[in-house]
């Protein structure tokens, strides 16, 4: 293909994405293909010569649409929503035509201003203070990742990458049973071991751990010899919501002197609304903070921003600069790929920034007020209705449900998931709570209306039988 192709298939790219989201709620949300159905559709082996776009076309709406699940549905209750509104599938559209790699600031100076610009945009409008900087990441696993390098590096006086692991006390770092795997993760990367990942229990009904237990689990590995390094904190946990007392948090960790990082992945997006904020209380005591624009806001995957009180510490961490990515005579500048773990970076604050003037912070509010409003309207139409259980209530737009209606719960109401996701009018996903199997909502989707959750009330009746 050559640009003057491009030209007219960019203009039925954009026809087809419009009618592709105009028609989405005829759609099943989720795919209903079976296994191995689309691979056993595509040819074994890649063509010699050229073949022609429209037949390329052809197979993508055939063959592959069928076999995709629509994160873009306005009834797509599952896992937490990737939204993308129109405005920053725009904005990628022209991030990908002009396809610069922005990992230095004179590889695209306006990237590397405009990302310092949105983030403070964001950091304003989610009411952290002005003493934090942002960064754009490509995911709230990377921003993890890189705050758990941080604190390896901190707890090591800055001499793990040089001397590596081997001869050190054990690096322990605190969390309660609710994190995302992502922490899991990160600690396996860094080097950490899982086995020095201290899972702190849970009380209350925000689930959030106890910093009894915490204060006293240091002092154990302090006394055993170990090397406390720093805390994950977590606020609206993906499982149920879950939400750590960060001022309780904070509190041990200024005493211990422990570098600290609050995951608010998806609940984050929910503290540009003030009244959402006693959710974080204390975060602006934090070392590091990371939310998803890319979950709930609006703006496409990928576009994570990580929050960091003194960025030196993380730039210390990852800055690498052999010769050829110095930029000489242009001291004082910021090149965010000594920000993050890899090299090359997207034009990722575009999105953001159209998404944001587009839509401004008042209609995003207003997104997610009336998310909040659904699902709490829902829960408790689901708790008034016979043979129904809220098993954890609203923490935002999330909460979790169980049907009463047979001997084997957990069986029963994983084959009432299954003919409600088969139906394909919603899709719901599930997760335990205190070993129970549950079905958990969340409303989220960025073209979702109170009829849409209505519509979830009278599917989930409808099948349950009551
Ligand atoms: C979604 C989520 C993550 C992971 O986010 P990615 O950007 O996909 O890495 C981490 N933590 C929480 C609480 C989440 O909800």
């Amino acid at each position: 293909m050559n640009w003057e192709e491009f030209r007219a298939w960019g203009r039925r790219a954009a026809d087809w994405a419009a009618d592709y989201h105009a028609g989405l709620r005829n759609r099943p949300v989720r795919a209903q293909v079976a296994p191995g159905a689309v691979l056993s559709a595509l040819p074994d082996a890649p063509p010699e010569g050229a073949e022609a776009m429209q037949a390329i076309f052809d197979d993508f709406e055939q063959t592959l649409m069928p076999g995709m699940t629509h994160w873009q549905h306005p009834r797509f209750f599952a896992y937490f929503p990737a939204n993308a509104a129109p405005v920053s599938v725009l904005a990628e559209y022209f991030v990908s035509a002009i396809a610069a790699q922005c990992m230095l600031w004179q590889t695209s100076p306006a990237a590397t201003e405009l990302e310092t610009r949105v983030c403070d945009w964001m950091r304003q409008a989610i009411g952290l203070p002005d003493g934090f900087t942002g960064v754009i990441q490509d995911s709230a696993s990377s921003a993890t990742l890189c705050a758990v390098l941080t604190m390896r590096e901190r707890a090591l006086e800055w001499q793990g990458n040089r001397a590596g692991l081997s001869g050190q006390p054990r690096l322990r770092v605190y969390c309660s049973a609710e994190v995302h795997t992502s922490v899991d993760r990160a600690i396996w990367i860094a080097g950490l071991g899982e086995e020095n990942l201290v899972r702190i229990p849970t009380q209350g009904a925000t689930r959030a751990m106890d910093a009894e237990a915490l204060r006293a689990a240091i002092a154990a590995d302090r006394a055993a010899g170990h090397l406390p390094a720093g805390i994950i904190a977590c606020t609206g946990g993906t499982s149920a919501g879950a939400s750590d007392d960060i001022a309780a948090v904070m509190d041990v960790a200024e005493a211990e002197g422990l570098y600290t990082h609050v995951d608010a992945a998806w609940a984050g997006s929910a503290m540009i609304c003030p009244e959402f904020r006693s959710l974080w209380a204390g975060v602006e005591r934090a070392d590091s903070v990371v939310m998803n624009p890319h979950k709930w806001l609006g703006a496409q995957f990928d576009c994570t921003t990580h929050f960091l009180r003194n960025p030196d510490d993380l730039v210390r961490t990852l800055a690498i600069q052999p010769e050829y990515l110095k930029t000489h005579g242009a001291d004082g500048v910021v090149n965010y790929s000594e920000w993050s773990v890899p090299l090359g970076r997207r034009f990722r604050a575009l999105k953001l920034w159209f998404l944001i003037r587009a839509h401004g912070l008042e209609g995003l509010r207003e997104m997610i007020r009336n998310h909040v409003t659904w699902a709490q309207d829902l829960a408790a139409r689901l708790e008034a209705t016979e043979g129904f259980e809220i098993v954890t209530q609203p923490m935002l737009s999330l909460f979790t449900f169980r049907h009463l209606g047979a001997e084997e719960l957990d069986a029963h109401n994983q084959d009432l998931l299954n003919r409600i996701n088969d139906d394909g009018r919603i899709y719901l996903t599930q997760t335990r709570i205190d070993g129970a199997f549950v079905i958990r909502f969340q409303a989220g989707a960025f073209t979702a209306t109170a009829e849409d959750v209505a519509m979830a009330y009278d599917v989930i009746t409808e099948l349950a039988g009551t």
